[in-house]
């Protein structure tokens, strides 16, 4: 699919940056002709990209380097989170609903970007960091039209 824009940007690992990333990914998806519900959804999974970067990725430091790259095409957005914290061992487990190595957390953070967007991967590696991509398709492309 022919790339239509790209943006990247990277912020010190703070919990402020949350909000900056949700505002800035949504502002650049809404070149697209998402819904307002499609916009909260990729909201959601960006926040949660972002906060599982810095609570879990870089434990809450702020001298970790959060990057995020979005990516528009004639009918879907693509958004990359990284961070070059300390990975995930068992990526499947990291996966399954309410696991989290934080008692004090929900773990459905990756339900929630499974649940909300269309395509979904993890990449990581133990020291050296993890990939989150993301896909949210346009509704007329995400749905599968009736045969006429
Ligand atoms: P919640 O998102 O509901 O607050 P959570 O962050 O623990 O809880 P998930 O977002 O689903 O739940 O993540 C599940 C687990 O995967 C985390 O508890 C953590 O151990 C691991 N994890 C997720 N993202 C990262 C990351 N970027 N770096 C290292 N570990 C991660
Ligand atoms: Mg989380």
């Amino acid at each position: 699919m022919k790339v239509k824009n790209q943006a990247r940007f990277e912020f010190m690992s703070l919990p402020e940056n949350v909000a900056v990333a949700r505002v800035t990914v949504a502002s650049f998806a809404s070149q697209l002709d998402f819904t307002l519900s499609d916009l909260d959804e990729i909201k959601v999974a960006v926040s949660e990209a972002v906060s599982n970067a810095i609570i879990h990725g870089y434990e809450n430091r702020p001298e970790g380097t959060v990057r995020v790259v979005i990516t528009l095409y004639e009918s879907a957005l693509e958004i990359v989170v990284d961070d070059e914290g300390r990975g995930i061992a068992d990526i499947e487990q990291a996966l399954q609903p309410a696991y989290s190595t934080d008692p004090e957390r929900m773990g459905l953070g990756f339900v929630f970007m499974q649940s909300f967007m269309n395509e979904f991967r993890v990449k990581s590696e133990v020291g050296k960091g993890t990939q989150v991509i993301m896909v949210k398709k346009l509704e007329a492309a995400s749905d599968p039209s009736p045969e006429s």
